[in-house]
């Protein structure tokens, strides 16, 4: 891809970067300007009009983020990606809501550069489409039957919070993508880019984690069941280690994902169609799929009490349908387990505040959002397990006091069958 005439301003103190920046941008046919960040870096991107700036976050003569504040205040058409050699998941948060396009790792491959490269400007052609289309083509509500099309959203989108397992303050960054491209994760750097898919799925355990290459990500099936919710396709997700728990439901998901706008794509999504049921376990413990014409799943739970036995219907025919009943639906654990959880390492972001604590007669720590709130929460992270097929699932499923493994063994067994 040449890029003529798009002028990129590298800003950064090392000499040794700027000149192999350089070189790989000037290859691939950009107009390449860069400074060491002395005090004239604004005068050059008023006299110049850079599409892109790329902006070193640590230098000594100049504070990246402080440069970025102003360049967005300025200059707000110009696209920033942040370049740092001690990136971490708060500094990348705190970029991106200042307007960053991306934020990447020190060293970053020439590939995963490009990518972000091609991913900023894009960004800027989307917009310009949705301008000339009057602004919005947000044409989800209202809509009483699964979605034919793709979706991303409209603009980047970021989340803070602290990981329920590790504990970890950690953060979550949403980037749209093209048709076709999935559900990705992605470390900072961009090298270590992963399908939400069922191969690399390494742990079912308490929660779903995939890894692949070493690089690791837990407790994705909260967002992963937003995104099947609400239908969304494409989307890059950039994160260290844990995808944040926030209130223990999907609903925040849910919230910030419809403040980032759903954006329709041009390309027809291709649901998976279950043609013969299959079932794994049987008598009291099992999960089972039909074919229908969309999601529709029966979930029982049976604990002791106080919890007790609980039943729920849900079909997913609408964002709508799937934000009221299911999205707000917590996790929820075990006071006697939460010891060992801890003892484990696992559930030390377990606060008081992410999750419903049970003992042996009631819940101790929260009222709850719905009677049979641990049923739909079952199906909440049931839906999210389903999306890492890696489409959205037509089809009848009636379970039993199953979880993320049982569901991960549905997930193969549907895969083996396609
Ligand atoms: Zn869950």
């Amino acid at each position: 891809m040449l890029m003529d005439n798009t002028t990129v301003l590298v800003v950064d103190d090392e000499e040794r970067i700027r000149s192999s920046v350089r070189g790989i941008l000037s290859d691939e046919g950009f107009r390449v300007l860069d400074t060491d960040g002395g005090p004239a870096v604004m005068d050059i991107i008023e006299r110049e009009h850079p599409e892109l700036v790329l902006l070193d976050v640590w230098m000594p003569k100049l504070d990246g983020i402080e440069l970025l504040r102003r360049i967005k205040a300025e200059q707000p058409a110009t696209h920033v990606i942040m370049i740092s050699g001690h990136a971490n998941i708060q500094n990348a948060v705190v970029a991106t809501r200042l307007g960053a396009a991306d934020f990447i790792e020190k060293p970053f491959s020439v590939d995963g550069l490009l990518t972000s490269i091609d991913r900023a400007l894009a960004g800027q052609a989307a917009d310009i489409t949705a301008i000339r289309n009057g602004g919005s083509t947000n044409g989800r509500s209202g809509r009483l039957v699964p979605a034919t099309s793709q979706f991303t959203i409209k603009n980047s989108l970021v989340m803070a919070g602290q990981g329920l397992h590790s504990g970890l303050k950690s953060g979550v960054i949403l980037h749209p993508a093209p048709p076709g491209t999935g559900i990705v994760f992605s470390s900072l750097a961009d090298q270590s880019a992963m399908a939400a898919r069922l191969e690399n799925v390494t742990e079912t355990g308490y929660n779903t984690t995939l890894s692949n290459s070493g690089y690791t990500i837990r407790t994705v099936e909260h967002l992963m069941s937003a995104l099947h919710g609400l239908g969304v396709s494409n989307l890059i997700v950039k994160t260290d280690d844990e995808v944040p728990a926030l209130d223990g439901s999907a609903l925040e998901f849910c919230h910030h994902l419809q403040k980032a706008g759903l954006q329709e794509q041009a390309a027809a999504v291709a649901p998976i169609r279950i043609a013969h049921p299959i079932q794994i376990g049987e008598g009291g413990e099992f999960i089972r799929i039909e074919p229908a014409g969309h999601l529709i799943i029966d979930y029982k739970l049976d604990y002791p009490a106080p919890i007790g036995v609980q039943q729920v219907h849900f079909e997913l025919i609408s964002p709508e349908a799937y934000i009221e009943t299911i999205a707000p639906a917590r996790t929820f654990g075990f006071v006697r387990e939460f010891h060992k959880l801890s003892e484990m390492g696992l559930a030390s972001g377990g606060r008081l505040d992410n999750l419903i604590l049970v003992d042996d007669e009631k819940v101790v720590n929260t009222a709850l959002r719905f009677s049979d709130e641990f049923a739909r929460h079952k199906v909440l992270d049931l839906i999210g397990d389903l999306y890492l097929l890696g489409r959205p699932v037509h089809g009848h499923i009636t379970a039993s006091k199953t979880g993320h493994s049982d569901n991960l063994a549905l997930l193969r067994a549907i895969a083996a069958s396609l």
